[in-house]
């Protein structure tokens, strides 16, 4: 174990609770909280650091799930309900994209945006398959990718095709690789022997920045399955599972773990010095205190 990862004397903390099923954790630093999912609740919350209370941004959302901030500071989020990427700027939400080739998406589920701006996004079936996370519906275009948007042309482009329910997708800090979960052990829209049920983390070549290469297993996590997780700027995955945060070295070394009480979703970096890690685990949303940052933040904090 790599004790350095974690703050010295670091305990997991339960600061808030109440949700049914937590996911999409941002970390807003102009608010100093932590802007989350509560999916089945159909509603969006937030955790204030200043007061130490969890309130109701919003509810009636359109069953939104994964959510990060654009380079302009203002929230992209995943919407299950509305089957699109959206933003979300003082209340006030715009589609950003939510079709392909005339095919309305399935159920956007996490989101990540490139240094040149380009929104990479998942789009499992589960706002369309699972009852309580969405409406129910087709698969319009026949399958689950990954996309890359291009906001500048409006152009959009498949990335990743062979994940079976692709879910959590993050950058390593030089952003030439892509890492995508796949959660399909959870659901599989419909069972595939040709593409076995997964829980794993893959890894992509990315390409002139716009293309996602040599897909191969980075690891399989368990118990449980990998849904969100972050790169910190060292490289390592941070990764969500049944039983705990488990971390990861680039090479897919287990080099850290920390045990939730709860099932976990989804985790961001935070606080002040942006190295607090919130962990959003069913009901609850816990912390803990690190010596590292997810690699966007440090980027765009003016660190390379
Ligand atoms: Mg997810």
């Amino acid at each position: 174990m790599s004790e350095e990862l974690l703050a010295p004397g670091a305990e997991l903390e339960k600061v808030a609770t109440g949700t049914t099923w937590a996911e999409g954790p941002v970390w807003l630093p102009e608010r100093r909280a932590v802007r989350y999912s509560d999916i089945p609740a159909n509603r969006i919350v937030e955790f204030s650091e200043e007061t130490g209370e969890l309130t109701v941004h919003r509810e009636e959302v359109g069953f939104t799930n994964g959510r990060t901030l654009d380079l302009d500071g203002s929230v992209l989020q995943c919407s299950h309900g509305n089957r699109r990427v959206e933003r979300e700027v003082d209340g006030v939400v715009t589609t950003v994209v939510d079709s392909w080739r005339g095919a309305r998406l399935n159920s956007p589920n996490d989101v990540v945006v490139a240094s040149d701006g380009t929104i990479w996004f998942s789009d499992p079936s589960y706002g369309i398959l699972k009852q309580g996370e969405g409406y129910a519906g087709v698969e319009e275009y026949g399958d689950r990718y990954v996309f890359r948007f291009e906001p500048t042309t409006g152009r959009l482009d498949p990335v990743v095709i062979d994940l079976e329910q692709p879910n959590g997708l993050a950058f390593s800090p030089d952003e030439s690789l892509l890492y995508v979960s796949d959660s399909s052990l959870d659901s599989p829209a419909e069972p595939n022997p040709a593409r076995p049920a997964g829980h794993a983390i893959h890894v992509y070549d990315v390409v002139e920045g716009r293309h996602a290469k040599n897909g191969r297993i980075l690891v399989e996590v368990s118990p449980g399955l990998p849904d969100g997780f972050r790169v910190d700027q060292l490289g390592n995955l941070w990764s969500s599972s049944l039983d705990s945060v488990q971390v990861f070295s680039p090479a897919g070394d287990l080099i850290e773990r920390i045990e939730v009480p709860e099932k976990i979703a989804n985790l961001c970096f935070g606080g002040e010095d942006l190295q607090t890690l919130y962990i959003l685990a069913s009901t609850s949303l816990y912390r803990i205190r690190t010596t590292v940052t997810d690699a966007v933040l440090h980027r765009r904090s003016g660190n390379r």
